[in-house]
Parts: C-alpha cells; sequence; structure tokens
C-alpha cells in the first residue's frame, strides 16, 4: 500500500499539466478528539491519493487543518471523504478565490503534536466550548456595539498592514504570546464586554475563544472563517467592509488587498507603504515593508550589511551562510535595528489608520545591460510553467531575467525559483534545462536575458 508521495514536484507539475483538470484549492479544519492520529492519517493519505488530492495537512490529538488542492471534478468526491467523520459532517471548505492549478504539489498529511501551535495544555480546559461564530453582517453590527471590544488575533506584521477598524492588535510574534497578554488586559471586563476576535480562517479563534470562555468570559464571539469567509461575504453580499488595509497570506503574494487604505509605512523611509518583501540577502531574509523608491536604493535588502553582502561573489556568500541558522532571522519579521520606521508599539495601542488614496508607483528609466543566456524550449499552459534551455550563461535565484520574442514581447521577471532534474536549485549552469513559473505564456525559442548593472 502506497502511504507517501514518489513523484517529484516537478512530474507532479507536469502531470497536472497534462491531466488538463481545473484544480481547486481549498482550505478547512476540524477540533475534534482524535485517539490515533496515525491511523487517521493514514486513511486519509489513502482516501486522499485516487482523487489526485494534493496539499498541506496536519493532524493532532486535537483535529485536523488542511490547505489543500484538488480537481475541481473530484469536489465532491473530496467532501464525502470528509463526511464520513462524525465530527467532519457538514464541515465548510473555504475555497480558495484565485485558482492557481499548481498551489500545491504534493500530498503531505502529518501527525503532530498541535493542529496550531497555541501552547496550551489541553487537559486543562475544554477547546470543544468555543465562543458564537459570527457572519460577516452579525459581525459588522457587533463591531459597531459600543460594548464590544475587537481583538486581532493575529500576529504584529499581520495586523500591520491591515485590521478592522478599532481592533486591538497585540504586538505579538506568536499567537502562544497573545493569549495570556489579552486575558490580563481585559480581566475586568469578563462579564461586561462583548469580547469579538478574528484571525485569517477562523481557526485561531477556535482555540482562542475556548481559552477566553474557560478564564471567565462571559460574551465571546468570533468571526467564522475569519477575514477569507468575510470579505467573500462582504462581496457578495454588498456590504461595506469593516476591515481596511489588506489580508496578510502565508503565500507567495504575501497580502491581499481588500481596501485601498494603506495602514502601514515603508520601515526604510517612513513613506506609506504596505508591501511585504524578504530581504534580497539569502541569509537575511527578513520579512519586512519596503517601498518602491527604497527596494530601489537599497537593492532590495534591509540594511546595509545586507546590500555589502549581496555584491560579494556567490562563492563568498556561501562560506558566508555555511553554519548559520538563519530561521531565528527569518521569523523576527520586521523587528530589526537596521529598520528604523517599523514601530514598536504598546501591545494594547489602538491604531489609528491614516488614509491615503493609492500609491502611484514611480519608476525610473534605467540603462540596462544584457546578457544572453538561451532559450525557452517549452510553455506548459496549465501549469504556467516555462521550460529553458541554458545555453550561453549560468542564472541564479534572484537574478533579474528578460523574455524576448515575436509574440511574448518582452517580459521581466526576477528569478524567486527555478528546478533542475526535478529539484529546486539556487544556480543553473550550462547545458542544464531549467523550469520556472510564469504568470505570462512564453514561446518555444524566445531568448532568454539576464540584466547586469
Ligand atoms: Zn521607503
Ligand atoms: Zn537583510
Amino acid at each position: 500500500m502506497q502511504l507517501y508521495n514518489t513523484l517529484s514536484a516537478e512530474e507532479r507539475a507536469l502531470l497536472i499539466e497534462q491531466a488538463g483538470q481545473n484544480r481547486l484549492t481549498l482550505s478547512f479544519y476540524a477540533y475534534a478528539k482524535i485517539q490515533d492520529p496515525q491511523q487517521f492519517r493514514d486513511d486519509l493519505f489513502l482516501a486522499w491519493s485516487p482523487l489526485n488530492a494534493l496539499g498541506r495537512i496536519y493532524v493532532a490529538n486535537e483535529g485536523i487543518n488542511a490547505q489543500m488542492s484538488v480537481p475541481a471534478e473530484d469536489f465532491e468526491a473530496l467532501r464525502q471523504t470528509l463526511e464520513a467523520y462524525d465530527f467532519m459532517k457538514g464541515i465548510r471548505l473555504n475555497v480558495a478565490v484565485e485558482h492557481d492549478d499548481m498551489s500545491f504539489l504534493k500530498l503531505t498529511v502529518k501527525v503532530r503534536r498541535k493542529i496550531v501551535a497555541d501552547g496550551l495544555k489541553d487537559s486543562s480546559f475544554d477547546a470543544t466550548n468555543i465562543g458564537i461564530h459570527l457572519k460577516a453582517k452579525a459581525f459588522n453590527d457587533m463591531l459597531s456595539n459600543p460594548n464590544t471590544v475587537v481583538i486581532d488575533m493575529r500576529n504584529h506584521y499581520e495586523s500591520e498592514i491591515g485590521h478592522f477598524e478599532g481592533a486591538i492588535t497585540p504586538d505579538v510574534d506568536t499567537f502562544r504570546e497573545s493569549l495570556p497578554i489579552i486575558e490580563a488586559q481585559l480581566a475586568e471586563h469578563k462579564a461586561d464586554k462583548n469580547l469579538l476576535m478574528y484571525c485569517t480562517g477562523g481557526i485561531r479563534c477556535e482555540k482562542a475563544s475556548a481559552f477566553f470562555k474557560h478564564k471567565g468570559f462571559q460574551n465571546v464571539y468570533q468571526l467564522e472563517g475569519g477575514i477569507i469567509e468575510y470579505t467573500r461575504q462582504i462581496k457578495e453580499e454588498g456590504l461595506q467592509s469593516k476591515f481596511i488595509g489588506k489580508n496578510f497570506v502565508f503565500d507567495h503574494r504575501l497580502g491581499e488587498r481588500i481596501t485601498d487604505d494603506i495602514i502601514a509605512q515603508c520601515h526604510q523611509c517612513g513613506a506609506p507603504c504596505d508591501t511585504h518583501v524578504n530581504c534580497a540577502n539569502e541569509a537575511c531574509h527578513l520579512l519586512f515593508i519596503q517601498c518602491d523608491s527604497c527596494a530601489e536604493k537599497m537593492h532590495h535588502c534591509c540594511s546595509d550589511e545586507c546590500v555589502a553582502v549581496i555584491q560579494l561573489p556567490e562563492e563568498e556568500q556561501r562560506a558566508l551562510r555555511r553554519g548559520v541558522q538563519k530561521g531565528n532571522l527569518i521569523f523576527k519579521k520586521g523587528k530589526s535595528a537596521a529598520l528604523k520606521f517599523k514601530n514598536e508599539r504598546n501591545v494594547f495601542e489602538e491604531i489609528v489608520p491614516v488614509k491615503v488614496s493609492a500609491v502611484t508607483k514611480i519608476r525610473k528609466k534605467r540603462i540596462e545591460k544584457r546578457k544572453p543566456i538561451g532559450k525557452v524550449e517549452h510553455y506548459f499552459t496549465k501549469a504556467g510553467v516555462g521550460q529553458f534551455s541554458i545555453d550561453s550563461d549560468g542564472i541564479k535565484v534572484g537574478d533579474t531575467l528578460v523574455i524576448v520574442g515575436p509574440t511574448t514581447g518582452e517580459q521581466k521577471v526576477i528569478l524567486e525559483r527555478m528546478m533542475v532534474n526535478g529539484q529546486a536549485v539556487q544556480e543553473s549552469a550550462i547545458g542544464d534545462k531549467m523550469t520556472m513559473s510564469l504568470d505570462f505564456r512564453v514561446r518555444k525559442s524566445d531568448l532568454l536575458f539576464k540584466l547586469i548593472e
């Protein structure tokens, strides 16, 4: 019996391409008491493999948390596999608004201790005694009630670019930090205030609402399906969005615009901006907010030190990285002494939004030099993947590439990820066949260039 993946991501991309099916990206979670998570995990894997379901799923004694994709025609079949479990009868499957057939290239079902890291001991309280779920309209009504305290259950870098009007946005790095802080701050209002909470997809509030009820809060409410579902309902029912700015998401886009309000600022110059980026220095990769003009000035780096590093030859950079744990740095998420405009906030300070009209992008013309690299061999339309032969010079992740052809025109991309022989690689050399995702179509024999400065 086949209990684990055997295909590489690249092989999978080809199969998806060849199958020519539309896939749906969806997410769901459920808290439950699962006796044997390993058996549950194996059963799910066996049920989902024949459906060509792909994704990243966590199961634990406390339940299941899934982000996955499935061929549109197998959506109902997938639902049936869930309905087979009592605790998932009638479960809401959040289907993503934007369709991306390649959102997942593997089926990974992992057994974990928790489905969300909350730092709580399950035995100390009843995690199934949750707050009252509110839909968008009821949530809006509850927001305008003066007796309501609204709390953002997400982390500082998430609420920084978008949140509900009047929300308390704790300055925390993790969900587990926020629970005791909020409890202490609101200790005197356990009976007289409505505690209204929200998060990205609803899962953190499930745990948080049970926690606050256990701690004696009388009136606990949560946004059903989180900001994602709220946005969908707002659009469908023509309601006014009380969420302002951008919803931080964990895929490559790093944020989905909900309203035109820009409530954050560039961490380097203080200009209104809500674009999250990762520092271009591989060894740093810090997540922070950077405006276009700082991006240009700082070569997409967070600090002068990082600018110096990225100008070193690749071998030297790699030598510097050797043995360095970069995990801690990445997860500082915007907290660095080099960033003058990343505000350390009081934990319970209310953020007052600054209304500005959408920023216009000013792009300076620059004289560019191009070096020929190779050409397009194939374009997998459904997958949105281009295959290139590397003929005259190597390239590496971070390079700016230009693809030129009579129909394609001129398309510029920053190389964020590429594959050679089924492996994600940092560099590819002459003779390689390289594939990369492209959100536009290229044609066979289009030419590939690298920008040099
Ligand atoms: Zn700036
Ligand atoms: Zn950096």
